[in-house]
């Protein structure tokens, strides 16, 4: 990964914000920009000079993080919330204008920065500075979330046989995290979803101690997590016969999902792709089952820029990393969402999540 070109791109942006320099508080944009993966720290962005400024946890780590990814930062170790403010105070003393995080700052932590920080600096609240790159993967990126999608696929393939010995959801969840983390991911990318039978009407349901049934359709969304990257995978499958109404929604989904998958190119419009989605599920009188966007961006957080919805107005680019994700779902059947993680190229996507789509156990 570039990860000491990022700050320039960064700096590129200033004139536009209207700021002079930035003050990045958000713990993933930090990591983005300095390869820092630790739970405290803030970095000052100025034209000619990056500060860094942690707490004695992390002292030996922010050296050699930031050494291992190429920053050239001053490094300030804190032990205090004084000693940091004593630190930044003099790094951005008379910078002029000083950019902050406005979708991050706390109304509190704004008090203070106005008051006791920086009073002598103008505050400007920005948006989405760094977000705005990170929507762009370069190869070391796209790689790690690839290598994560591929401890999730083979998860999968590990468990998927167990469905038929009637497990509890809870069970199938800690199975399937248990497999990722043998096979090296750091950890899960969120929430494993396990939701069955009538569960899966629910399209965030937490898995619980319900046992699944022949008869029940499964919805498994789930990801790995690695060296800070996300992958997101969902399948949906039947476990014994489905009904007709159940198949039906399958086979939608399945088909809806594949036409969302096509639509993605550099170029299109992320509500292109939506709309190709929704329309197959729409044109089968399903419309309203459809109660959720189509996707997102996928890499340091499980959900970024871009989204992939109705009332997104992003063009899709080229390394950009995004999910397919439609999905039906009825209170009487249960629910189907069938979702891949896809990278954007020139001519198209390539599919990073492979595991089988297979209905059937
Ligand atoms: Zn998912
Ligand atoms: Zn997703």
């Amino acid at each position: 990964m570039d990860v000491a070109g990022r700050v320039e791109r960064l700096r590129e942006s200033f004139d536009d914000a209207e700021c002079d320099a930035l003050l990045v508080t958000n713990l993933t944009n930090i990591r983005y920009l300095t390869g820092f993966s630790g739970s405290a720290g803030l970095f000052a962005v100025m034209d000619d000079e990056l500060v860094f400024v942690t707490d004695g946890r992390y002292d030996q780590q922010s050296h050699e993080e930031l050494a291992a990814a190429g920053i050239d930062a001053r490094i300030e170790i804190g032990t205090h919330g004084e000693a940091q403010r004593q630190a930044l105070s003099t790094a951005l003393g008379g910078v002029g204008r000083l950019g902050l995080e406005a979708g991050n700052v706390t109304w509190a932590q704004q008090r203070g920065f106005a008051r006791e920080w920086f009073p002598r600096e103008q505050l400007v609240p920005t948006a989405g500075l760094v977000e705005e790159l990170r929507q762009f993967k370069d190869e070391g990126e796209v790689a790690r979330i690839e290598a994560a999608c591929a401890m999730a696929d083979a998860a999968l393939a590990a468990v998927r046989h167990r469905l038929g010995e009637h497990p509890t959801e809870s069970e199938l969840a800690l199975e399937l995290e248990w497999q990722m983390r043998r096979l090296g991911a750091d950890g899960i990318s969120f929430e494993t979803i396990v939701a069955s039978g009538p569960n899966g009407a629910k399209p965030h349901h937490q898995p619980g101690m319900r046992r699944i049934e022949d008869g029940d359709l499964v919805v498994i969304d789930f990801g790995a997590l690695l060296d800070g990257y996300h992958s997101d995978m969902t399948r949906t499958i039947a476990v014994g016969e489905p009904s007709p109404t159940q198949s039906a929604m399958w086979d939608l989904v399945f088909e809806s999902q594949a036409a969302g998958v096509a639509a993605v190119q550099a170029g299109v419009d992320a509500k292109a792709v939506d709309d190709a989605c929704r329309s197959v599920i729409s044109d089968a009188g399903w419309g309203e089952a459809f109660v959720h966007g189509t996707g997102h961006g996928v890499g340091l957080d499980i959900h970024e820029a871009p989204r992939v919805a109705a009332t997104a107005d992003a063009t899709l680019a080229a390394g950009q990393v995004v999910t397919v994700e439609p999905g039906v779902y009825l209170a009487e059947h249960g629910g189907v969402r069938i979702e891949d993680t896809v990278v954007v190229t020139p001519s198209g996507c390539r599919t990073l999540t492979r595991a089988t789509k297979d209905r059937d156990l």
